[in-house]
C-alpha cells in the first residue's frame, strides 16, 4: 500500500496499540504531579503521546515515511 499524496511507502501500525501507548505517555503527566523532577520528560512524553493518539485516530495507524504525516484520503475506496 502506498501514500495517496506522494506514492511513498506507508508504515502501518495497530491503532489500538498506538492509542494505548499514547494514553500511557500522556498519563505520565500524572506521575509528574508527585515528582517535580519529572516535569520536563513528562511534558515531552505527553507531546509524543498526543501525536500517537492523533496517529491512531486520524490516520488509523498509517503514517507516510516521505510526507512525515498521516496520509489523507480525499475519496475513500473499498478494496484497497
Ligand atoms: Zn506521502
Amino acid at each position: 500500500m502506498n501514500c495517496p499524496t506522494c506514492g511513498g511507502p506507508i508504515i502501518q501500525k495497530s491503532p489500538a496499540r498506538l492509542g494505548a501507548v499514547g494514553v500511557l505517555m500522556v498519563a505520565s503527566l500524572g506521575a509528574a504531579l508527585f515528582v517535580p523532577l519529572l516535569w520536563a520528560p513528562a511534558i515531552f512524553l505527553a507531546a509524543v503521546g498526543g501525536y500517537l493518539i492523533f496517529w491512531a485516530t486520524a490516520g488509523r495507524g498509517r503514517w507516510c515515511r516521505t510526507c512525515k504525516q498521516v496520509p489523507r484520503e480525499s475519496k475513500p475506496k473499498a478494496g484497497q
